[in-house]
């Protein structure tokens, strides 16, 4: 499943791109990041949310149904919904994801899954949410409640999904759960484990990703090259394992790839990224984001990805998204990207996954 949606992005990448190339104005945007909220409920040690993040003004619920109205229109086909902690906005979440699967799109939710109470978990279930992605860091209570930086978050995280185990019944497939684990000096040495315990609750995926250093002190989690042997070593034995059981993982092309582990700064990501997908890159394109992708924040203003709407550029405040899908600063991004005319942020981004084929000759 996780497969086919990965192989119709990727065609739906290449076919926006030869259609803006011929001047034809029929592609739209394959999928919708949205990040309804600038709350978290946690402050992880790593990221601080709780603490990071500004109070700045969300768009209202009004709004928000027409940034949604407006990408069914233009045909987007996957929203993605994302942190900080989407939940923290849960009723008006809940609302427009009815709307979203009313009209057959596909929904995911990423969250740290310790805010859904049973009737919000038989609610996603019957509205038909796609995909729920799951952070949790180790399966030992007192290390995961000490990175979430909150006691008791991995009690919450586990009935969470105990109460879907026990809602998704009758067959029913979704969400289908994605668990994603940061790697860490406090965890490195149990990764085998946690995946084996995580298992047993019908998990679909499980992810790891390398530590990004967000906060003061975070350096001290990253793990050195020594603790990384042992990382790479339970990525193997993980990735057979979770072969065996059917569950989908990165750490299969996370064992062969100690740059991706190891980084804990974007450039380096990006080079970790590259490794691991060079095979898809073509066309000379380090990133496919403009022709397929919109990324929107809480206060309104929007681009093709985290980065370049953070920029403040576009906003829905005064143009509509057709304006600015075909407008001239997305058409410009666009051009420099095919031009190699990369800017700031394309030079430090750790945002995109996609054909970074400049990068792939820097490691070969
Ligand atoms: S990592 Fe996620 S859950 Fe933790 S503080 Fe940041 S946004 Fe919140
Ligand atoms: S900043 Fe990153 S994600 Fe955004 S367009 Fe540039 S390379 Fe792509």
């Amino acid at each position: 499943m996780k497969k086919d949606c990965e192989h119709q992005r990727i065609l739906q990448m290449r076919y926006n791109l030869e259609k803006w190339r011929h001047h034809d104005s029929s592609f739209f945007p394959y999928s919708a990041e949205l990040h309804i909220v600038q709350r978290c409920n946690l402050s992880c040690k790593y990221c601080g949310g709780g603490t990071r993040f500004s109070n700045e003004k969300e768009m209202s619920f009004q709004e928000l149904r027409n940034v949604i109205g407006q990408c069914l229109q233009m045909q987007v086909k996957e929203f993605n919904f994302s942190g900080p902690e989407p939940f923290t906005r849960k009723k008006e979440l809940l609302s427009i994801i009815r709307d979203i699967k009313k009209n057959n799109r596909r929904v995911s939710i990423s969250t740290n899954g310790t805010l859904l109470e049973q009737k919000d978990i038989i609610n996603l279930i019957n509205l038909g949410c796609d995909e729920l992605c799951v952070s949790l860091d180790s399966h030992i209570s007192s290390v995961n409640d000490y990175l979430r930086n909150s006691p008791k978050t991995f009690d919450k995280v586990i009935k969470t999904l105990k109460l879907f185990q026990k809602y998704k019944f009758g067959g029913k497939k979704n969400p289908q759960i994605s668990i994603t684990s940061v790697i860490s000096t406090l965890n490195h040495k149990h990764l085998y484990d946690f995946a084996r315990y995580i298992s047993d609750y019908d998990i679909d995926c499980i992810n790891f990703q390398p530590l990004m250093i967000q906060t003061n002190g975070a350096e001290n989690l990253v793990v050195n090259d020594t603790q990384l042997e042992t990382v790479l070593e339970s990525l193997n034995q993980i990735s057979r394992l979770l072969k065996k059981l059917k569950i989908s993982s990165n750490a299969y092309d996370l064992c062969n790839s100690d740059y991706f582990i190891k980084s804990n700064n974007s450039f380096e990501l990006r080079l970790g990224i590259a490794k691991i997908k060079k095979s898809e890159y073509e066309n000379n394109i380090i990133c496919y984001n403009p022709w397929y992708n919109i990324n929107i924040l809480h206060n309104l203003y929007l681009g093709p990805c985290i980065k370049f709407a953070e920029l403040k550029t576009c906003s829905f405040k005064s143009e509509s998204l057709n304006q600015i899908w075909f407008g001239n600063i997305f058409n410009q991004i666009r051009d420099d990207i095919i031009n190699k005319k990369y800017r700031e942020s394309c030079r430090d981004c750790n945002v995109c996954a996609e054909g970074l084929i400049e990068l792939k000759n820097q490691i070969q």
